[in-house]
């Protein structure tokens, strides 16, 4: 899919963005980022009105070397966040955690302790609602309530953000552009989504690891979690299905850095990897 076609499977067509508001989630699925990729083309640049500048959206780099970004979502929680620091720490090796503002308000502690471990935090909404169900309006203040949340304990606004499950509308566009992040979404994760062919069991530890050894490739974005979504605070407590996957893939995590990197990969933070292996934007 070359950047045009992209632009248009969004609604937005080559000119702009304007006014797209109903939900492109099937685009925005990691996998068809990672076929995408596979074809040559690694990053989406979109003129989000010309009063409001501009927002790009990556899911992988051309980096002609093993780098590869690891990312971690809907944290920070009791259950996952420390167990992924200290495998983390244990390696040496750097990710970024896109963070739910509900959360970092509960766990600020766990946020300071990735940032002096040279983690990247980023922006991962405040409420983690879709963005396919909410107004334009919702979807600027839960941007913005997240990135204040998180500037409550990085000291700044973080540059990076990232829509719930994917999702990309105009809104989202716009509101990312006006508040000057830019957009990570993934090029693959722990395996094949429920509803695609090859799924893995929910507990399929060795599963997770085999698929994301199988699917590396040199300027990925990789996502994973240390969370649980807004189950984790809101409606009947932890979903137990994401519970379960979550696990999987923590447990996961240390067999897929090891092979990583055996295999001779650096990993990076999610700026590293886009400002240092990445074509300029500006
Ligand atoms: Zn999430």
């Amino acid at each position: 899919m070359d950047r045009r076609t992209f632009l248009k499977r969004l609604g937005i067509g080559s000119a702009g963005v304007v006014g797209v508001s109903a939900p492109i989630g099937t685009y925005a699925a990691g996998h068809h980022f990672g076929e995408s990729q596979a074809a040559g083309n690694f990053s989406a640049s979109v003129v989000a009105g010309e009063r409001h500048g501009r927002a790009n959206l990556w899911w992988s780099v051309e980096a002609g070397q093993k780098v590869l970004a690891l990312t971690f979502d809907d944290g920070p929680t009791a259950q996952f966040t420390a167990k992924v620091l200290d495998v983390l720490d244990t390696y040496h090796v750097p990710a970024s955690f896109f963070l739910i503002g509900e959360m970092v308000n509960r766990r600020p502690d766990d946020v300071r302790r990735s940032i002096e471990a040279g983690h990247e935090v980023a922006n991962h909404t405040f409420d983690h609602l879709s963005a396919s169900i909410q107004t334009p309006d919702e979807i600027r203040r839960t941007m913005e309530r997240g990135a204040d949340a998180v500037a409550d304990v990085l000291g700044h606004r973080p540059r990076w953000f990232r829509p719930v499950k994917g999702h990309i509308t105009g809104a989202v566009l716009n509101s990312a552009a006006e508040l000057h992040h830019d957009i990570a979404v993934w090029a693959y994760g722990r395996g094949p989504v429920a509803g695609s062919p090859g799924v893995l069991a929910d507990n399929d530890v060795a599963g997770v690891r085999n698929y994301m050894i199988d699917n590396v490739f040199d300027g990925a974005i990789v996502i994973l979690h240390d969370g649980i979504g807004r189950s984790a605070w809101e409606w009947s407590g932890p979903d137990e299905q994401l519970v379960t996957q979550r696990t999987a893939e923590v447990e996961a995590l240390p067999a897929v850095i090891e092979r990583y990197l055996a295999d001779g990969y650096e990993f990076v933070t999610i700026t590293k990897l886009i400002d240092g292996y990445g074509p300029a934007t500006s």
